[in-house]
């Protein structure tokens, strides 16, 4: 085919820069702890910036630890609140540290509190004690300082050993900004930035892959001739001259690495290991990714290694079943089987049934990057997130392992492209488990088209023995 009709091409004036989504970078945690009635559940509002928190206070119901989405002077965390946790425990002091304790190994910053109308108590007293042992930065909040003569009387709270008090009155916001400057402080440091959505975004870029004769060029070709738009420039972008800009449905797309392609209809591909190497670097500089079957064979190793890349590589995933012209009753039976059997690792991936030779549902397969990339970039607010998971586990805990079930104490998304989740337990969970928290995920939030990371950060172990109780 001659290279004559890549060079008629309508050119592009401006590309509509999309409305970029804010990059998520992972959110420091700050755990809110203390006796109960020292106003953690106030602060925590008073932190939020909302006067009623998320998740309702149900008389009889107990409620678990809930972490909020929070930020101040610009940088975004997560707020635990400890408050309402009440364990049915005998011994209320053990409770009370038990409850600190576990919030203060899945944080990055602790605000103890205290009643600074009340002093310091033996409970007080007793979680100090805890939480000077744990290597987590610990502020010393004095709340219920409403006035100044309260502020004064915050100094005595010098005596936990816990360095300065932070006096605030939660109640009415009296020092809680210079508070969360001090907590922005002893945060790790910002991480950067994630390297997709940032700046003005330009097309959007796709991996076109398959297994030699599949069709890619084919399919190229069809979409580039269909809308007569392949072009070579978008006003205020750089595009790798290897790539192709495709306009489809009024839309650019920047397909990538397809000079290959563009030439090469029919001929055969370069070795083997090369067109591999190429096709991970495109995945690679890709946020989606058009992986084309032939529908007309079976569903091969190769096809699954090709499955793997992208996967593992966090892309969102079209599954484009080529050929469909070739398909008849019988094949069509089989290959349900084939996808089956073959692809229920990825039941989430999307699936059109294409002929690039006779342009069969090509139009379908712009919405399905939509709908990959717009699950790709999701994010579940944290609120939303943990009251969910809370009901989810209500209704299935984890089964018991060894006399105990591993608990899910709260979650967080820490990042989009694709979505990554932290579930913060008291032990591992089961590979089971896990399939089945993402499973509920999906039903419940969507992320059709791609994939998306779950991750269980269980509680330290306290002491050098690792799990033996450490005496008091
Ligand atoms: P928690 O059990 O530690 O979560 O405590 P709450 O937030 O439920 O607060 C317990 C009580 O203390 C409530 O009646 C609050 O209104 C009150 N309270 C909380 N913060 C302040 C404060 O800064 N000043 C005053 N005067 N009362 C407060
Ligand atoms: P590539 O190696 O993946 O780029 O595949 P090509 O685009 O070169 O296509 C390989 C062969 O499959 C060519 O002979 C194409 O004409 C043929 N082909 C591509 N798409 C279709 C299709 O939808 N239906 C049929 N019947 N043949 C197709």
């Amino acid at each position: 085919m001659s290279n004559s009709e890549w060079t008629e091409l309508a050119v592009v004036e401006t590309a509509e820069p999309e409305e970029s989504a804010a990059p998520v970078a992972p959110q420091p945690v700050l755990a809110v702890v203390g006796r109960p009635n020292v106003g953690k559940s106030t602060l925590v509002n008073r932190i939020i910036g909302r006067r009623q928190a998320v998740v309702e206070d149900i008389p009889g119901v107990t409620r678990d630890r809930v972490a909020y989405d929070a930020q101040w002077a610009g940088r975004r965390f997560t707020v635990v609140d400890t408050g309402g946790w009440e364990p049915d425990a005998k011994d209320r002091a053990a409770a009370i540290a038990a409850q600190a304790e576990a919030a203060v190994a899945l944080a990055d910053v602790v605000l103890f509190v205290v009643d600074s109308t009340v002093g310091a108590t033996d409970v007080d007293e007793k979680a100090v004690r805890m939480l000077r042992r744990s290597s987590k930065p610990v502020l010393l909040v004095a709340n219920k300082a409403d006035n100044n003569a309260m502020e004064h009387e915050a100094h005595a709270l010098w005596g936990l050993g816990l360095g300065q008090p932070w006096p605030v009155s939660a109640l009415h916001g009296r020092g809680s900004g210079d508070l969360l400057d001090a907590v922005l402080e002893a945060f790790p440091k910002e991480a950067p930035r994630e390297t997709f959505a940032a700046g003005p975004r330009g097309p959007r870029r796709v991996a076109l892959v398959g297994r030699p004769n599949v069709g890619k060029s084919s399919l190229l070709n069809r979409l580039a001739n269909e809308e007569r738009s392949v072009v070579d420039a978008v006003a205020g972008t750089t595009v790798d001259p290897v790539d192709s800009l495709v306009v489809i449905g009024g839309e650019t797309w920047q397909f990538v690495d397809t000079a290959g392609l563009r030439k090469r209809v029919g001929k055969a591909s370069g070795t083997e290991y090369f067109a591999s190497l190429r096709t991970a670097a495109a995945i690679e500089a890709a946020e989606v990714t058009v992986v084309l079957l032939d529908s007309s064979e079976v569903i091969s190793e190769q096809d699954q290694r090709l499955l793997s890349m992208v996967t593992e590589a966090g892309r969102g995933v079209v599954l484009a079943f080529n050929k469909w012209d070739l398909v008849d009753a019988d094949r069509r039976h089989y290959l349900d089987k084939e996808i089956e059997r073959e692809l229920k690792r990825i039941p989430w991936a999307l699936r059109v049934n294409i002929s690039a030779k006779t342009g069969r549902a090509v139009e379908k397969i712009a919405p399905a990057l939509h709908t990959a990339l717009t699950s790709w970039e999701k994010r579940i607010p944290t609120g939303q997130l943990n009251q969910w998971l809370t009901a989810l586990v209500q209704a299935t805990p984890h089964p018991v392992r060894g006399g105990r079930a591993p608990r899910i104490l709260f979650a967080t998304q820490p990042g989009v492209a694709p979505p990554k989740f932290v579930l913060f337990t008291t032990a591992p969970l089961d590979p089971g488990y896990i399939r089945f928290v993402e499973r509920k995920l999906r039903e419940e939030f969507g992320f059709d088209g791609s994939p998306i990371d779950i991750s269980v950060k269980p509680r330290k172990e306290k002491g050098p023995g690792g799990r033996g109780k450490t005496h008091g």
